[in-house]
């Protein structure tokens, strides 16, 4: 097989699960006449799968069948009470297990295992070939559920199983690129006093919202005890948009990322930074999805033997989620004339100037929170150099 190509994981379980409808994320108001879907409806990645199967990139692509994942393999990162809690509310019927809006149902365990273990399937790939590059086309997300709680639309942690997965393996410096809109904060905590895994989270600064997600997002949690320096948050001032987000990932998550020289390289792929999501803010357009792709297949092909792992996460608009999706695919595939964007904004709405700006900050803030410990240490002449 050509490296130039991309693996596509995927299980027909993981549209099992149906958060309902209501208001947007919550339940029905009294107020409306009309319910509108829960925005994590399996519908984005049906259109998800669609785009990957008619677009021009196509034939670059080879299907893989995903698996469920065994519950041992789930209780590498989540507890048995936790998953015993997740059986209890699908028995109940729809019982949100969050105090917010992540909904479990007749169907959801199903789907929640489908999701995990395709991520597995896809890790196997990987790791042990034919295909260096994974993706895994999964659903429920789980970039915020914690070891012990669901938060944020996410189950499982499927990025997270995948990771201890790869650790009991062996494998000893795995890094996490997040770039969904929102602070991946139950990886975060997962691996939060731990050097072998890196962390790194790109995000809007909604700081905490519930007490399911305590978590702040901000550059100061940099880790605990031997993890300190290697988690790093990254926090982008809404409206962040293409150009900006190029140069955070080339000048704050491409120096990190140089220094640790994971062997492994698993992204947290969610498209809700586009700019017609209605849970996010940064008005990505298929470009910046673009650039992202190209720049984590770099990395990848410069420490870890080209091992990238990509994990679907959010990314609710129906349309466009799916079209930045395929951009993203077509920057891993280095694909030198992509798809143009009929939908987005134009770029000239984009002001880079002021999210630029704040990457010396961000450099500044976690060389001073880290205190130069763990990969702390990697902004210390950037800062020297940086102008007051
Ligand atoms: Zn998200």
């Amino acid at each position: 097989m050509s490296v130039e190509s991309l693996a596509i994981y995927w299980h027909p379980d993981v549209l099992k699960h149906n958060p309902g409808k209501g208001c947007y994320e919550y339940g029905p108001s009294p107020l409306m006449s009309v319910d509108e879907p829960h925005p994590e409806t399996p519908e984005r990645l049906i259109n998800m799968k669609s785009i990957l199967e008619k677009g021009a990139i196509a034939d670059r692509l080879v299907w893989c069948e995903g698996r469920h994942a065994s519950r041992e393999e789930i209780e590498r990162f989540h507890t048995t009470a936790y998953v015993d809690s997740i059986f209890e509310a699908e028995k109940n019927g729809p019982t949100r297990i969050d105090g917010g809006g992540t909904v479990v149902d007749r169907g959801s365990v199903d789907a929640a295992f489908a999701a995990a273990g395709t991520g597995l399937a896809a890790l196997e790939g990987v790791l042990h070939g034919p295909h260096p590059r994974g993706y895994a086309m999964v659903r429920p997300p789980g970039h915020h559920a914690a070891r012990t709680m669901g938060d944020g639309n996410c189950i499982f942690n499927n990025l997270s199983i995948a990771i201890e997965a790869a650790v009991a393996q062996g494998l000893e410096r795995i890094a996490v690129i997040d770039w969904d809109v929102h602070h991946g904060n139950g990886t975060q905590s997962g691996f939060y006093d731990r050097s072998d895994v890196l962390t790194i989270s790109m995000h809007m600064p909604l700081g905490s919202w519930n007490a399911n997600h305590p978590e702040s997002g901000e550059v100061d949690e940099t880790g605990e005890g031997a993890g300190i320096g290697y988690n790093f948050n990254i926090p982008l001032a809404y409206g962040t948009g293409d150009v900006a987000y190029r140069a955070v990932m080339d000048e704050l998550v491409r120096p990190v990322i140089d220094e640790f020289a994971p062997q492994l390289i698993v992204v947290a792929c969610g498209e809700d930074a586009n700019q017609y999501d209605g849970n996010g803010r940064n008005l990505l357009s298929m470009r910046g999805f673009y650039d992202l792709g190209r720049i984590a297949r770099e990395l990848a092909d410069q420490h870890s033997e080209g091992k990238l792992l990509l994990m679907q996460e959010g990314g609710y608009a129906l349309t466009y989620s799916a079209f930045c999706l395929y951009a993203a695919v077509e920057g891993v595939l280095g694909v030198e004339d992509p798809m143009p964007d009929e939908i987005a904004y134009k770029a000239s709405i984009e002001r880079p100037e002021y999210p630029i700006s704040l990457i010396p900050v961000i450099r500044k803030q976690w060389l001073d929170a880290t205190e130069k410990r763990g990969l702390g240490r990697v902004f210390a002449g950037h800062v020297e150099a940086d102008p007051a």
